[in-house]
């Protein structure tokens, strides 16, 4: 259609060209059209800029960076806004650099580049004082709304939209639908935003949100914008899905269809998101897990790393609540790699837009660090204690009824003393060792992890408390048994254990199962080292208190001989 049109400019001067280009461009953008409208934006910013046309080229380049952004392309959208800001700097359109600026902080939202989008949305605000155009302002303050309600400020969101709506009513009927659009759309997205952080929304507040939605939803359809339709009908399922299920679903489906219609895959995958989190919501963990594979794949698709990696974060929670440890730390782990990585992303795009070299290969090396550091010991390559307190507490409280919680605690027997013989280097050979050791001698479902120093905590659960004693054994037995003459001659390693049972479901906290290990650990070491102290506590945590007396432990007293 918008073809058409310049096909209608017969025998046009360049100018003329370059004039009908930006028209079509336009055209195609308020129809949503935008792959169409990127292209004819992208050919009136060459001819612009080979005219030395600085106004239409940095309209042209608005153009391009409004519609890439809508594609998933922010990148491209970036650096398109880049440029029309400063083209409207030479040009002195003053007007259409706040519009730039507005624009180019929503790219940087999109790229993780909160930093930016501040800088650019704050000049943008600080310039739209100067001038009285209350079409202006009032997407400027919506705008500066919509990066603080990003960036989890919510009352400074909520203060620039109520001065984008004073902005809309000094206009009254003149504002533009457009105008309307981004304000009703932003405004829904913050109770959106709110309601899905778990803050207690009102039902009325719910409600207007809804009403919102859908008067967004009629601006879109009059305009005839396929876009802000399925958008409008995203945000209003987004609402309903607090209020009333089945309405939703008909909204999520509606902006289904859409989307997949026009090629829209960020918005498909924005109602895919929505999905999966109104099931988990509503304790369909199944469907939630479903739907999550599903973001994934289309995120991965459209390189939208964030939306990947926070579905790998609600992923592990349901598998967390559908008792699949293993899963849930799967995709917690999962998450916290894409993390890292994107961290990564974002400090090379940030280099690639504003060549800022040194910041990047600072944050690679962080990112890479916190990958490594997140949930492993460095030294051993098994679990650290973050790893053992994030997820034993997990582990616990998903065992079955009459199943065995078991902690055990191993503690390295007079290892200062290998230290003062063998030197540390050694010391950390010998725990590397352990590491391994205690690593083939645990199911892989266990968690291991090497909580600090030379003490070790295994954490499962067994069918039958025997069988604790028995996993403690087989531990300390093969510690004994190797030859440590390998790592220096004349080396000898044992250690002690303090290992507990208690029945599922746990009446006490797992810290109070921690103690417990650790009082039988001591108790281990005052009876001479190089054994394994157990205790079945049953049901009843409070008893293992009087059980394992904390007076009769001697950690002083050493009748085991040193190495
Ligand atoms: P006990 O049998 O009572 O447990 O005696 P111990 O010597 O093992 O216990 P103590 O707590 O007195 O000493 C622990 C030593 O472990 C002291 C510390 O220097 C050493 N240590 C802690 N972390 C590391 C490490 O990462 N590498 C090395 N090589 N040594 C470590
Ligand atoms: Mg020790
Ligand atoms: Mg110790």
């Amino acid at each position: 259609m918008s073809t058409a049109r310049s096909a209608q400019v017969t025998a046009p001067g360049p100018a003329e060209e370059l004039a009908a280009l930006v028209a079509s461009a336009e055209h195609a953008r308020t129809q949503g059209a935008y792959q169409e409208g990127r292209v004819l934006a992208e050919r009136a910013a060459e001819l612009a800029a080979r005219l030395g046309d600085d106004a239409r080229l940095a309209l042209a380049l608005r153009l391009v960076c409004n519609q890439a952004v809508r594609l998933g392309e922010h990148e491209d959208a970036a650096r398109a806004g880049r440029r029309a800001v400063a083209a409207s700097e030479r040009a002195g359109d003053v007007a259409g650099s706040v519009d730039a600026l507005n624009l180019l902080a929503l790219t940087y939202l999109e790229l993780g580049l909160f930093e930016e989008a501040l800088t650019a949305i704050e000049q943008a605000l600080a310039t739209v004082a100067t001038l009285e155009d209350h079409e202006l302002r009032s997407g400027t303050f919506n705008r500066a709304g919509s990066v603080r309600s990003t960036l989890g400020d919510v009352a400074a969101a909520a203060a620039m939209f109520d001065r984008a709506e004073a902005e809309l009513r000094a206009l009254g009927t003149a504002a533009a639908p457009e105008t309307e659009f981004c304000f009703l759309t932003n405004t829904t997205d913050l109770v959106i935003q709110s309601a899905a952080r778990g803050d207690d929304v009102p039902v009325d507040e719910l409600w207007a949100g809804v009403a919102r939605a859908r008067r967004a939803l009629e601006l879109a359809e009059s305009s005839g914008n396929p876009y802000r339709v399925a958008l409008s009908h995203l945000n209003a399922g987004c609402v309903l899905a607090h209020l009333d299920g089945e309405a939703a679903e008909a909204s999520f489906t509606a902006a289904v269809d859409l989307s997949r219609a026009h090629g829209y895959r960020s918005l498909e995958l924005g109602v895919l998101e929505a999905r999966a989190q109104d099931a988990q919501r509503r304790g369909d963990h199944r469907g939630a897990l479903t739907l999550l594979d599903e973001v994934v794949a289309l995120a991965e698709e459209t390189h939208e790393s964030s939306v990947a990696l926070a579905a790998h974060r609600t992923a592990s929670a349901s598998w967390e609540a559908l008792g699949d440890f293993r899963r849930a730390l799967d995709s917690y782990r999962r998450y916290h790699e894409l993390e890292a990585r994107a961290r990564t992303q974002t400090a090379e795009v940030r280099a690639r837009l504003l060549g800022v070299g040194e910041e990047l290969h600072q944050l690679r090396h962080e990112a890479a660090e916190l990958e490594r550091r997140v949930l492993e010991d460095a030294l051993t390559g098994i679990g650290n204690r973050r790893l053992f307190d994030e997820v034993v507490p997990g582990l616990l409280a998903a065992a079955r009824p009459g199943d065995q919680l078991c902690v055990a605690l191993l503690d390295v027997d007079h290892f200062k003393a290998v230290n003062d013989t063998f030197g540390h280097a050694t010391g950390d050979v010998v725990l590397r060792t352990l590491g391994r050791l205690l690593r083939e001698s645990v199911r892989r479902d266990d968690v291991l992890v090497r909580l600090g120093g030379e003490e070790f905590a295994v954490v499962c659960v067994l069918p039958e408390p025997g069988l604790a004693e028995q996993l403690a054994e087989t531990c300390r037995a093969r510690i004994e048994a190797h030859d440590w003459t390998e790592v220096a001659a004349g080396l000898r390693v044992t250690a002690s254990v303090g290992v507990v049972t208690a029945d599922a479901p746990l009446r006490a906290g797992v810290d109070d199962l921690v103690a417990s290990a650790d009082g039988l650990l001591y108790a281990a070491k005052a009876a001479g080292r190089n054994r394994v102290h157990a205790l079945a506590l049953g049901q009843d945590l409070a008893q293992a208190e009087r059980r394992v007396p904390g007076q009769l432990l001697d950690r002083a007293r050493d009748d085991v001989q040193l190495p």
